[in-house]
């Protein structure tokens, strides 16, 4: 039994979270402008948000499995950087945390 397996459950529940959420504002992305150009122009506002939105997802998403191949691995809380390990309390405030505190700054 893997020592993270709490974490990776945990990150793994989140990234589907995350995908779904992303197919939804993917869908919202690619659908049709309205014909009127007022409704155009309030569908395009909406679309720049979500695009934002897009992009800090799919950031997180990258990040969580990156977390998750650590844990795989055998690296995880471990310091990308200095491989000293991270602080448990980091981690449970970051867990895809991939450096330590020092290394982070
Ligand atoms: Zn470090």
């Amino acid at each position: 039994m893997n020592e993270h397996e709490k974490t990776a459950k945990a990150l793994k529940a989140r990234l589907s979270e995350l995908r779904t959420h992303l197919a939804k504002v993917d869908r919202e992305l690619h659908k049709a402008l309205p014909a009127d150009s007022e409704d155009q122009a309030i569908e395009l506002e909406n679309q720049e948000a979500l695009e934002v939105i897009e992009e800090t997802e799919t950031t997180e998403i990258h990040r969580i499995e990156g977390a998750l191949k650590r844990i795989s691995e055998g690296t995880y809380g471990a310091c990308a950087k200095c491989g000293e390990p991270i602080d448990p309390k980091r981690l449970e405030a970051l867990p895809t945390a991939a450096t330590c505190i020092s290394c982070s700054a």
